[in-house]
């Protein structure tokens, strides 16, 4: 199992570092899956973590999962950078898609699926240093913290003409981003969330199309 590595902190009203707060259960933090105590653990051994006080059988990762699902609810009007494949573009460019809307928990009825968010893009290009909207197209993103969707996911969702976008996480990295940015953001934990979701070349957040139909011609060369 995982170590969880943020807690929802009810004294601060929001996610924290286990760096950011007291040891064990003075720490005063929840893990907002099942909503049980958790207790920070500031060892020497392992990295600091967070851990559900007894065995709840709640591994802490709907509570990455729900971050991150909220992060990219708040991240409307930013925009996405999908790299090109090295070997098919050698020129390594990059197309950029702005986040218009997200819905999040959305069910797909035909699939008899509930995906983690349905998104509205839209594709900029850049012409003479100016970014100019060229089209939309709807995605559906989902969140991996820990197990890929599985090819029944796939032939399901099949029968869309969605694209799925499969964003694995990085919880080391968003920690340790974090905890660098402890002393000059606000919400660190969120910050840090958001980077890693954003930034295709700094961040090892892979991303993956593991649904490719109805993606526009502009993502041919995407990875
Ligand atoms: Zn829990």
């Amino acid at each position: 199992m995982l170590l969880i590595p943020f807690a929802y902190s009810k004294a601060l009203g929001r996610y924290v570092c286990p760096d950011e707060v007291d040891q064990g259960l003075k720490c005063e933090c929840i893990c907002t899956e099942c909503g049980k105590a958790l207790i920070a653990k500031q060892g020497e051994t392992l990295r600091w973590h967070f851990a559900h006080q007894s065995d709840s059988g709640c591994g802490g990762e709907g509570m990455v999962h729900k971050l991150a699902k909220e992060c990219l609810k708040e991240s409307v009007t930013k925009f996405m950078r999908f790299p090109h494949d090295k070997e098919r573009d050698p020129d390594s460019k990059y197309t950029l898609a702005k986040i218009e809307s997200v819905k999040i928990e959305v069910w797909m009825q035909r699939a008899n699926r509930r995906v983690d968010a349905g998104v509205l893009f839209g594709i900029y290009e850049k012409e003479s240093d100016l970014w100019t909207l060229v089209t939309h197209f709807k995605a559906v993103i989902e969140i991996c913290v820990t197990n890929p969707k599985d090819k029944s996911y796939i032939s399901d969702m099949s029968n869309y003409s969605i694209p799925v976008l499969e964003m694995r996480l990085n919880q080391e990295e968003i920690l340790r981003r974090a905890i660098n940015q402890l002393s000059k953001s606000a919400d660190p934990v969120k910050s840090s969330m958001k980077i890693h979701l954003l930034n295709a070349w700094k961040s090892s957040c892979k991303k993956e199309w593991i649904i490719r139909n109805g993606l526009p011609s502009l993502f041919r060369n995407c990875i």
